[in-house]
């Protein structure tokens, strides 16, 4: 039997499982022991203060960090190591799962091509990693570019257009692998602030018009608000409390989740 292969059906096991997460980076431990679920189609927000490992955790998803201990999977599929015969094994790279594929991710900086045309930007991976045609591919991408409002400025480079137009091109770029899971890292904190409503009105509208799971990371409280179904709060890479966003920012029940809101509200 193949191993690795057959995920659960949809809506069976959680989306994105942590199970017992460590991670270190030299003597420094980020995230030590950490336990999380996110079910299909769920929007998660992981807030607290800068340092606590929440830029860790999408990039352990994303397979950009290797896990220092513990299991990830994402739908049902083992990603680093799996659990074999009671003993954590590495899985090898080519049995490995194709994460980025079905993983999209926004980060704070944009991350375009700079050689490369905001069109050539979004179909490079449809084509070179899905092997969609270049004529279906095109025709993706134009609709994607209408959706975020940039359908005018295809032929330009990236370095002809404003923060927020490079960061809508970069949702387009994720979107354009029809991805089950976005991750979002601080996707506004390099923007001027008169471009930040911009780009999270079309997340905002991104997540209204589809199901794909998503783990967010912000410092837009209202953001937070609008979008998400549950909130995180982090500090020193351990959950402090999590919630709906109502409670979370309404009640905290702790004093640090309180400390926290009331320095960035
Ligand atoms: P947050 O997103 O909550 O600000 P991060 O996940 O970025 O937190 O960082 C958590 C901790 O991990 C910090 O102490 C940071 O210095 C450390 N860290 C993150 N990435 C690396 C890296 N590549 N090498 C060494 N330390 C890192």
């Amino acid at each position: 039997m193949p191993e690795n292969t057959a995920a659960p059906a949809a809506g069976s096991a959680p989306h994105i499982e942590f199970r017992d997460v460590l991670k270190r980076f030299g003597d420094n431990t980020v995230l030590q022991g950490l336990d999380f679920t996110v079910s299909r189609g769920e929007r998660v927000t992981l807030i607290g203060p800068s340092g606590s490992g929440k830029t860790t955790i999408l990039r352990l998803v994303m397979t950009l960090e290797e896990l220092t201990g513990g299991y990830i999977h994402v739908g049902g599929v083992p990603l680093q190591y799996e659990e074999k015969g009671g003993k954590r094994v590495r899985i090898p790279d080519k049995r490995r799962r194709r994460t980025t594929t079905d993983i999209g991710m926004v980060f704070q900086h944009f991350n375009l091509f700079p050689n490369m045309t905001v069109l050539e930007n979004i179909v490079e991976a449809p084509i070179h990693v899905k092997g969609l045609s270049r004529a279906d591919a095109v025709s993706k991408a134009e609709g994607l570019l209408a959706k975020v409002g940039m359908g005018e400025k295809r032929d330009m480079k990236p370095s002809q257009l404003s923060g927020g137009q490079q960061q809508r091109v970069a949702i387009a770029r994720a979107l354009a692998m029809d991805p089950e899971i976005l991750l979002l890292d601080e996707v506004t904190s390099a923007l001027d602030p008169e471009l930040v409503g911009e780009v999270l009105a079309v997340l905002k509208d991104i997540a209204a018009e589809t199901d794909i799971s998503m783990l967010i990371v912000t410092h837009e409280m209202q953001f937070a608000r609008d979008v998400s179904d549950r909130v995180m709060m982090f500090d020193q890479g351990s959950i402090v409390e999590e919630g709906p966003p109502a409670q979370i920012f309404s009640e905290p029940a702790h004093q640090r989740t309180r400390d926290f809101l009331r320095a960035v509200l």
